[in-house]
């Protein structure tokens, strides 16, 4: 059942996508979306340079709803202009292990999302060949490389700049009478005395805005405000930025995103005159103790929580961090290699057993819906996240959908389902590890 008021913490993918999902089809409705700063948020998840849209899953029932979403987007005109088609390759080191099987899924995925269109896809069988989809055709690869041995692009895909469309979503959700905004930080959901069941949300001014459903869409800082133990983990990822030349633009302009998945690292093609790359690590994780999110529970907890820029300007990537992305473009862009970064950043990201979504009343709570668990591929599919929550709220949500964004999917599944795998290992502590911007 919809409410007559819902307030929404986060005004990320989740929370502005459900924000324009509830203004269009309840339009009786009260919504009131809470952020700690105006969207495009600056350390939100949801805002970056580039994220990536692409259809080839392996799941069918993703590849389906990515397709739909980028549909979508291809046809919005407020979004559209901030796609561009360039590709990505996938590339790996040709071996025999768990990155072979998820290369050789994602190449017969979008195989299937080209069927009739056999130009879209591009394949390389050699380092050489690797090198020259990146460099172009009359380059020689000036390193021997050992890890960047076999892939495909598939040019349906593409990146969006994440900050320019979520600055659209946004002067979206304004347009709706029934949404409004406050740009402020959530303290704690307020519950009835002695009670689970939600009341409102207090900010950390100490006022309290009274609502009939509050919906956590914190993303990476969702941990906060509602037990997310099993279910979600925040952690952050390294991502930097080089400046590039007109001249280096030039050559590198027809590039695809490419990601090596034995390596982690993936490189986007030169945008407003800076590479992007990053790598999916474990990551690092920042954990604090804070008040027990659970209003029956007085002894604090311990959480991975965001130490990021805006708290922290002056934070750096740490070093092992910035080794790994230098050893891999010195045998893949070796011109970038030794270059100083123009800056760099900590990601944050939550990143559920399953890598499936959450979308599902919190089950010791009442009016709590947590909508979040985004696990590093949640932006594609912008265009219809928000129904899917509507749909959930009104009991119309697909079951197959519903069954796996539930609570209970996160406690029985422990593999990553291969949607956005990252490197195998445990997140470090980000304090013990954290650098200072080099002068
Ligand atoms: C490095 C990296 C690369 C990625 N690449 C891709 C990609 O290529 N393609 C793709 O589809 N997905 C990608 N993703 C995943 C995608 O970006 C996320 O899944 C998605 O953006 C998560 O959105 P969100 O709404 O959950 O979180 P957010 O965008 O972080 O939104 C949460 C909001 O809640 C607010 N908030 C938090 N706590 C409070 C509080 N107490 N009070 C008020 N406001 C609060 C925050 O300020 C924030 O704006 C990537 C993720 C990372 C980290």
């Amino acid at each position: 059942m919809v409410p007559d008021s819902v307030c929404i913490i986060g005004a990320g993918v989740f929370g502005l996508s459900t924000a324009i999902g509830l203004g269009r089809r309840y339009p009786q409705t009260k919504v009131t979306v809470i952020d700690r700063l105006e969207p495009p948020v600056l350390d939100g998840t949801s805002v970056d340079t580039t994220r990536c849209i692409r259809v080839d899953y392996k799941d069918p029932i993703y590849a389906e709803l990515a397709r739909e979403s980028m549909d979508i987007i291809t046809k919005d005109p407020d979004v559209s202009p901030f796609f561009h088609q360039c590709g990505m390759s996938f590339v790996y080191d040709g071996g025999n292990d768990k990155w072979a099987d998820i290369w050789i899924n994602g190449k017969v995925a979008a195989e299937k999302a080209n069927e009739g269109y056999p130009d879209r896809m591009r394949y390389y069988n050699s380092p050489q060949e690797v090198y020259k989809s990146i460099h172009g055709v009359d380059s020689k690869p000036v390193a021997k490389g050992t890890r960047w041995n076999k892939g495909y692009t598939n040019y349906l895909n593409g990146f969006i700049d994440a900050e320019k469309s979520m600055k659209a979503y946004y002067e979206r959700a304004k347009t709706f009478d029934s949404v409004s905004f406050i740009f402020r930080e959530v303290d704690s959901i307020v519950y009835g005395p002695g009670s689970r069941k939600a009341r409102g949300v207090k900010l950390v001014d100490g006022s309290i805005v009274a609502t009939d459903l509050v919906i956590v869409a914190a993303g990476a800082w969702s941990c906060k405000l509602v037990n997310l133990d099993g279910i979600c983990k925040s952690s952050a990822i390294e991502v930097a930025w080089y400046k590039v030349t007109k001249e280096e633009e030039e050559q590198w302009n027809k590039m695809a995103i490419t990601t090596n998945l034995s390596t982690g690292i993936n490189l986007f093609p030169p945008y407003n005159g800076e590479i992007k790359c990053l790598r999916r690590s474990p990551g690092y994780k920042n954990t604090l103790q804070v008040p027990n999110p659970d209003p029956t529970k007085q002894e604090p907890v311990k959480i991975s929580y965001p130490r990021t820029v805006v708290d922290h300007p002056t934070d750096w990537i740490p070093q092992d961090a910035e080794d790994v992305l230098r050893d891999n473009l010195a045998e893949i862009m070796p011109a970038l290699a030794q270059r100083p970064f123009d800056r760099t950043k900590l990601c944050w990201l939550t990143q559920t057993p399953s890598a499936n979504f959450v979308i599902d009343y919190h089950p010791d709570l009442e009016g709590v819906l947590v909508a979040t668990g985004g696990s590093a591929h949640a932006w594609k599919f912008v265009p219809i996240l928000g129904d899917k929550v509507v749909d959930y709220m009104e009991g119309t949500l697909d079951p197959t959908l519903k069954d796996m964004w539930s609570f209970a999917e996160k406690l029985q599944i422990t593999s990553d389902n291969g949607s956005a795998p990252r490197m195998d290992g445990e997140p470090q502590e980000l304090g013990e590890v954290v650098r200072k911007r080099p002068n």
